[in-house]
């Protein structure tokens, strides 16, 4: 069930809300969202005028919520339904956040609930706002999420791919992660934060027939096409002309 926008009922008494899958009472939840407001909060700047702020519980990112109701159904574990309380002021605003959209704040104060602070946007849109508000750090090396290798393995593989003792390939099955994300290691896309030089690509650097011994070896070796285009430094279309050239 769709929890992003309302529907209203009259059923002759009250005005409700069909909000995060919950049936509420309009009144009722506009008296809760009023009494916890500070209409005369931060101004961030002059432009925008004075944030809403909510006064009350908070979740652990800083947007206000609402309790709105403890669902039982039969045979379920209980749910307790909340709703953020700038998202509420901005469906009571301006209409629904279509599925996929999340609200941004121009404010950069999660406690404000000013539907003129609201912006829609995309995930991305808000990630490149916390970005650029310093609220997220970069992670690099071992820090950062789905981290395969440490960074004594950059260090060693970076040595292998200078002294050309190892095969990348080699390498790669012995840290457990692919030939395209170790070549990223190596030549610095990843990892760029650690220390001492960087093992020089192969630019190309000759001719094809003065590359073919070479590149034949390398296919001896069962060396993979990502990893030749890396090691001769050439494109990639190049890459498969040399492999077909020594292939015939
Ligand atoms: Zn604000």
């Amino acid at each position: 069930m769709s929890n992003q926008y309302i529907l209203r009922k009259r059923n002759g008494y009250s005005e409700s809300l069909f909000i995060q899958g919950v049936w509420v009472d309009r009144a009722r939840l506009e008296e809760k969202f009023w009494s916890g407001i500070n209409k005369n909060g931060t101004v961030v700047s002059e432009g925008l005028g004075p944030c809403w702020e909510w006064t009350r519980s908070t979740n652990s990112n800083g947007y206000g919520k609402i309790f709105l109701k403890k669902v039982c159904a039969h045979g379920t574990p209980k749910r307790t339904v909340f709703i953020a309380t700038h998202r509420l002021s901005y469906i009571v605003a301006h209409g629904p956040i279509p599925d996929m959209l999340v609200l941004r704040h121009r404010c950069n104060n999660p406690p404000c609930a000013n539907p003129a602070h609201l912006l829609l946007g995309t995930q991305v849109d808000n990630m490149a706002d916390a970005w650029r508000d310093g609220l997220i750090k970069p992670m690099k090396g071992e820090d950062a999420p789905g981290a395969i290798l440490t960074e004594e393995q950059v260090v060693w593989a970076r040595q292998c791919a200078q002294d050309r003792t190892v095969q990348l390939k080699e390498i790669a099955a012995q840290v457990g992660m692919s030939e395209n994300g170790l070549i990223a290691a190596i030549y610095g896309t990843t990892w760029p934060h650690i220390p001492g030089d960087l093992p020089p690509r192969r630019r190309s650097r000759r001719h094809i027939s003065e590359a073919l011994p070479e590149v034949r070896q390398c296919l001896a070796d069962g060396m993979s096409d990502e990893s030749l285009t890396a090691h001769f430094g050439v494109h990639k279309l190049t890459m498969r002309r040399w492999i077909k050239i020594a292939n015939e």
